[in-house]
């Protein structure tokens, strides 16, 4: 008789942290807030629509919209440009459901809006930040059209809450949810309406 003898994993496996680079070990990305001092961080793919009625001030009506045609699921960017972000902040991407899990975009990605019907997908896969992307979404994207994520795909409790307008129909499973502070007050259901629903988010929603 013979045994055969499976390997069996430790069952506490050392889990490798996420170590992201430091936000000098970047390219700097200097915000720029109108078509005068803009340079396209992936020219020919998408670019910054700046709100030129906000003067020189901050504004949060700039957006982000496609330069080509893209087809469903096509990689929109890599965040390659990534670092460690010093604190949850708007501008910050949570990536992991520790404190400290959290990151900055670095590119012109930083501007893409929030939508309750989002066109493409902030996609992170546990522990393997070399595979993080944008991925565009199930119905594509036009040339011209508007880059938007759904922000409590990655977000459990965010920085800075805001009352969404972006008029996403009532008749429909992606209707505008109005209030956005993030996945924490939204049910599963209602995440998953809206698109990929990240590992972390879902552990922590099963958790909560
Ligand atoms: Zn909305």
């Amino acid at each position: 008789m013979t045994v055969t003898v499976t390997p069996v994993a430790p069952a506490t496996a050392p889990v490798k942290a996420v170590v992201l680079a430091a936000p000098e070990a970047v390219t700097p990305y200097p915000k720029p807030y109108n078509n005068e001092t803009y340079k396209p961080t992936h020219p020919g793919r998408f670019r910054v629509v700046f709100d030129q009625s906000a003067g020189a001030g901050e504004s949060f009506s700039s957006k982000l919209v496609a330069e080509r045609d893209y087809a469903p699921g096509e990689t929109l960017a890599l965040l390659d440009n990534k670092s460690a972000a010093p604190v949850k902040a708007y501008s910050s991407v949570q990536y992991g459901a520790g404190p400290n899990d959290h990151l900055e975009l670095n590119s012109d990605l930083l501007f893409m809006n929030h939508s309750c019907a989002p066109t493409v997908e902030m996609v992170l896969p546990s522990r393997q930040p070399e595979r993080w992307e944008v991925r565009v979404g199930p119905a594509g994207v036009k040339k011209g059209g508007d880059l938007t994520f759904f922000y409590p795909s990655t977000e459990w409790d965010m920085a800075q809450g805001f009352t969404c307008s972006c008029g996403a129909k009532t008749h429909t499973s992606q209707n505008c949810l109005g209030e956005i502070n993030g996945a924490k007050y939204l049910t599963l259901e209602q995440l998953e309406e809206r698109g990929l629903v990240n590992d972390h988010i879902r552990a922590l929603k099963a958790g909560q």
